[in-house]
């Protein structure tokens, strides 16, 4: 099958509701894009990470991020479990992450998630970025709702085994979790991987909702986002803590 890609691929965000989700989802991908593509920009946000994850998610988000200098990590402490409850605070805290970054593609959690924060960052991911590349990644889990993906990231032996070295090395408080095992990320990994014929047999795999095919240049979108200067491609963490900054609320 021939692959889509993204050329000219320069701004990429990575949203996730807690320490470990992005590179569960996407870590293989990403450490594989970055491989290729060192100059890669990436937004790296968690947003329900405190106390000891705090530390965990900073300290993945560096190793998975590594090959890059150019990167942003923020990491807030929205209270975990309870983002319905938050969802007026993420959403200003969203808006104001779109003023700030343009990515040209974006990896969040995906719409059928039963996870009610994983569901509400989808949600707010789509209100506040309406003309992105948008690829939803899965999380394997107890409550079983691992859909049919549609889109598939072939990822090499040696990135797969790199991004489950990580997640066994950086997320010690994770360890005692049934599920939390190299051969869960292996065994998803490898059955992603015989969907798409995989060359290396390794795969992620994603849910999107809209792409263009574009057969011709004349008729590239002039106001797509990535259209943007790359002025505006950046993710300031301190920009970003007010007016969230409050008691009781969340802060980076
Ligand atoms: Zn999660």
């Amino acid at each position: 099958m021939i692959g889509a890609n993204f050329p000219q691929l320069r701004n990429v965000l990575c949203l996730g509701a807690h320490s470990d989700d992005i590179e569960i989802g996407c870590g293989g991908t990403l450490l594989q894009m970055l491989d290729d593509n060192p100059q890669l920009n990436v937004c790296w946000v968690v947003f329900g990470a405190g106390g000891e994850r705090a530390d965990e998610a900073r300290q993945s988000a560096e190793a998975f991020l590594a090959d890059t200098s150019n990167k942003r990590i923020v990491i807030k402490d929205f209270r975990d479990s309870y983002f319905p409850a938050q969802w007026t605070d993420i959403k200003v805290f969203f808006h104001q992450l779109s003023q700030q970054f343009q990515p040209d593609l974006i990896f969040t959690h995906r719409h059928d998630d039963r996870h009610q924060d994983h569901r509400v960052l989808n949600e707010l991911t789509w209100c506040a970025f309406r003309n992105h590349v948008i690829l939803e990644y899965e999380i394997p889990k107890y409550e079983g709702d691992l859909g049919q993906p549609n889109l598939y990231s072939p990822v090499t032996e040696e990135q797969t085994a790199r991004k489950i070295e990580l997640l066994d090395e950086m997320f010690a408080t994770q360890r005692n979790k049934q599920w939390f095992s190299d051969d869960t990320f292996w065994s998803l990994m490898r059955i992603r991987g015989l969907e798409c014929h995989s060359p290396s047999r390794f795969a992620e795999a994603f849910h999107t909702r809209k792409l263009l095919l574009q057969t011709s240049s004349r008729l590239a979108d002039s106001n797509a986002e990535s259209a943007i200067p790359t002025t505006r491609a950046t993710c300031d963490e301190t920009q970003l803590r007010s007016p969230l900054h409050t008691p009781g609320s969340a802060k980076s």
